[in-house]
């Protein structure tokens, strides 16, 4: 673990670099966001040197020190009154799994699955389960979010796929918490088509984090493939295919299989602290309100195994992009005419882990989250190119919509009303607010033109080819980073943007 004391030695000699900021006098309009600003931000954060921005790692360590030394240039100040300043420690604990056996009976007789369709992790050091009876529960929740089976001491067998029904219903991590807390000793995700099984097979053999604030998982979690899941059932007297229909009934209760399961498991855990990064932008005439820019600065780190061509996980589009555009909103608000609130600028920790830092942020505010009248959240941004029409994650709320509408109509954008982006609503920091009741929004062109997202997320996203380069698109970003300046403006107009 590394200390407290060390992190604030980072940010000290990152703002004793940039100590003698440039006074700038405030313009009547704010200079465009360039493709080139926007890119020597991502060149440095997706370089190599930066390994990835694990959290935890010397790449967070230089993560944190380049984003505090450009929001200080930028004129941006620590949250007076924190302990760390520019820093919000965020607790953690990771397992790194290194072994996991499972073995199953079938009526009470042996059955072999193979090891290829089955991956299992410990919580702890070490498990060891014995006979726990198994049951297939489907999403895992009926239609009004509960828990839909009996599974304590047992283990639970649940699909990863969103239910089809219900609203916003939670995603499987979730969902598969939720069965933890219910009791369950063990609990397997059956992969979907949606993510390659070998993505999840590693995902689970690489380290997994929580936040140590978090309740504890089920002793034992894992994935089946589809093809060991069917295999199971089969075993068992049943069809794979007409479980999982059954399972799209609200009311579906889950299935009792005639399986006892063995687990063994041995793991690494280790305790440490990762960081959020804080700054304010002190408002001219402040009325209490507070406008909230967010983006996570962590990205997957050291990705790929011993040997391969490229082992980091750059993450240039996810999120370094939109770190470069929250440096430049900084600049453009800190050195313009200065808004009426204040601004809050806040770079999460592992957003990838399941929005943990945004998680942790929403429950240790350094605003009251009442006073934060929008959460503006910025993620992978440098999609597509300039004229990319505008989307709205987040949006139906009329007032705010409006406003949206009016700035990015002001800059002769268009709007994008089809509603495909609400798809990607769980999936960003942005949620972990709203879930605490702040509106939310994630604004710009990055989530409107649906065939540029999915090429970009069934092919870099995630992998080791999320690198900086020439081909990534930032005439939509820079357009974007405009619109943000422009939103920021807004939202910190006491007049233009009255709120109680
Ligand atoms: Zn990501």
């Amino acid at each position: 673990m590394q200390t407290i004391k060390f992190r604030a030695a980072i940010v000290a000699v990152a703002l004793a670099a940039f100590a003698a900021v440039p006074t700038v006098h405030a313009r009547s309009a704010d200079a465009p966001v360039t493709e080139a600003d926007l890119a020597a931000h991502i060149r440095t954060l997706a370089g190599d040197a930066f390994e990835g921005r694990a959290p935890g790692t010397d790449g967070e360590d230089r993560t944190i020190a380049y984003i505090v030394g450009e929001w200080a240039k930028a004129g941006l100040e620590a949250v007076p009154g924190s302990a760390t300043p520019w820093l919000q420690p965020v607790p953690f604990v990771e397992t790194q799994a290194l072994s996991g056996t499972a073995m199953f009976k079938v009526n009470g007789r042996d059955f072999a699955l193979g090891d290829d369709g089955i991956v299992v992790t410990g919580r702890d050091a070490s498990v060891a389960l014995a006979s726990l009876p198994a049951v297939f529960v489907g999403y895992g929740i009926d239609g009004a979010g509960q828990v839909n089976a009996d599974v304590k001491g047992k283990l639970a067998i649940m699909l990863f796929d969103n239910a089809p029904f219900g609203e916003a219903l939670p995603r499987y991590r979730e969902r598969r918490q939720m069965l933890a807390d219910a009791g369950a000793s063990a609990v397997l995700v059956i992969a979907t088509d949606a993510v390659p099984w070998d993505a999840l097979r590693e995902s689970v053999g690489s380290k997994s984090m929580r936040l140590a604030s978090a309740k504890a998982g089920a002793p034992v979690s894992g994935f089946l493939s589809p093809e060991a899941a069917d295999a199971l059932f089969k075993a068992a007297g049943q069809d794979g295919a007409a479980l999982r229909e059954a399972a799209k009934a609200a009311d579906y209760q889950g299935a009792v299989l005639p399986v006892t399961a063995d687990f063994t498991t041995a793991s690494t855990v280790r305790f440490f602290a990762s960081h959020n990064v804080i700054a304010r932008l002190p408002g001219a005439r402040p009325d209490g309100k507070a406008v909230l820019f967010l983006g996570h600065w962590d990205h997957l780190g050291i990705c790929a195994p011993e040997g391969a061509a490229d082992r980091i996980c750059n993450g240039a589009v996810d999120n370094a992009s939109g770190i470069a555009v929250l440096i430049e909103v900084a600049k453009r608000l800190g050195r313009g005419a200065r808004p009426d609130r204040d601004i809050y600028f806040l770079a999460t920790t592992a957003e990838e882990k399941g929005l943990l830092g945004a998680r942790w942020f929403a429950d240790h505010p350094v605003v009251p989250l009442s006073d934060i009248t929008v959460a503006l959240n910025v993620d992978t941004i440098a999609i597509s190119p300039r004229g990319t029409p505008v989307a709205t994650i987040g949006r139906g709320k009329p007032a705010y919509d409006a406003v949206v509408r009016e700035v990015a109509t002001t800059l002769g954008r268009t709007l994008d009303a089809d509603g495909e982006a609400d798809a990607f609503i769980q999936r960003q920091d942005g949620w972990a607010l709203g879930a605490k009741g702040v509106t939310s929004l994630m604004v710009g062109g990055s989530f409107s033109d649906m065939a540029l997202l999915e090429a970009f997320l069934s092919g870099n996203y995630h992998r080791a080819g999320d690198n900086f380069s020439d081909q990534i698109p930032l005439g939509g970003a820079a357009e974007d980073a405009d619109l943000h300046v422009a939103l920021g403006r807004a939202f910190a107009d006491t007049k233009r943007w009255a709120v109680k």
